[in-house]
């Protein structure tokens, strides 16, 4: 087991299309930003696994049942609670782009205690992964900066994608305040190009050695204390760009993994490279419906990496 991630599994209801009756109807998908990270990066090969919480209503044993049926990822870290599983319904515009309505209040992985976070996991991986909606509640904030201090004890690469949900949160200096709390711990920051406008000045400052910002259809850029440089994706049709950000992570800390390298040795030349690799994988995910299933596999980003 190489990642470990640490967060919300839930399901996205994605819209699609309409019964005979003209309502709109919803497909039961499973998602959550950083189980999808490893879900990316378990399918391109690299090992990963997952500390979340699952419910034990019927959603949460679908959850489950998905996440087993993988078969790829490792699920050592998952506790189960009595809570309700957490809901987003996805609702997209012409162009594929996705908002959500969440119903997330008590629902299990919000509920992910310190005493879940199983520390084998922590001990085994290279980096660990987590992402800012575990830490709008305050049981799983605790457990998240728990787990992101121990990473970092253990000399851990520590990666936080910044996943702002303004909805989640009571006011934007809320979120502004766990993000601080939490991006110190960070070797690696991603940001989408509008989380970069509100949270500019905290990545800025944090001293990661890696930065990677996304720009949808538009790709993605890095910048570390000496290089930064922008790379474009690849042209595809869109359906759903759900989970693109977290298929475009999970690829990268693939890539990196297999690198072998600390975030601060990392060149500008591997990471445009790697950020071919991380854009072709985003690229292709945002051509199927739901965030997990349409995951590439190695060989179809190396065919997309061709194709230039
Ligand atoms: P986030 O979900 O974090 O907002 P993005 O939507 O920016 O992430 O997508 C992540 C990456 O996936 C982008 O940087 C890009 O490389 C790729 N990608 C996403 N949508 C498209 C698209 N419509 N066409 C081509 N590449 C895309």
């Amino acid at each position: 087991m190489e990642l470990c991630v640490l967060g919300e599994y839930l399901i996205d209801f994605t819209p699609s299309g309409k019964n005979p009756d003209g309502m709109p109807l919803y497909a039961q998908n499973p998602g959550g930003a950083p189980v999808n990270v490893a879900c990316a990066c378990a399918k391109l090969d690299v090992p990963a696994g997952v500390i979340t919480r699952i419910s034990k209503d019927p959603f949460g044993e679908f959850l489950y049942g998905y996440l087993g049926s993988l078969g790829s990822v490792d699920m050592r870290g998952v506790a189960r609670g009595e809570e309700p599983t957490g809901l987003a319904f996805v609702t997209l515009d012409a162009s594929g782009d996705r908002d959500f309505v969440f119903f997330r209040e008590g629902c299990a992985d919000s509920m992910l205690r310190r005493e879940d976070v199983d520390l084998s996991l922590l001990e085994e991986c290279s980096v660990f992964h987590f992402s800012s909606v575990s830490l709008v509640s305050p049981v799983s904030r605790e457990a998240t900066l728990f787990a992101a201090a121990k990473a970092r004890e253990l000399g851990k690469t520590v990666s936080f994608d910044i996943n702002y949900r303004p909805f989640l949160w009571k006011t934007e200096e809320d979120a502004v305040r766990e993000v601080a709390a939490a991006i110190g711990y960070a070797d690696i920051v991603k940001a989408s190009e509008e989380e970069a406008a509100v949270f500019g000045g905290l990545i800025r400052g944090c001293g990661a050695a890696i930065v990677l910002t996304t720009f949808g259809a538009d790709g993605s850029a890095f910048e570390t204390a000496a290089e930064r440089g922008r790379v474009p994706s690849f042209p595809v049709n869109a359906v759903d760009t759900t989970g693109a950000g977290d298929c475009f992570m999970g690829a990268f800390l693939s890539r990196f993994i297999r690198g072998g390298k600390k975030a601060g040795e990392m060149e500008g030349r591997e990471l445009t490279s790697m950020l071919e690799y991380a854009n072709a994988a985003g690229a292709l995910c945002a051509t199927g419906y739901g965030a997990i299933a349409p995951q590439p596999y190695p060989e179809d980003v190396e065919r997309l990496l061709e194709s230039r």
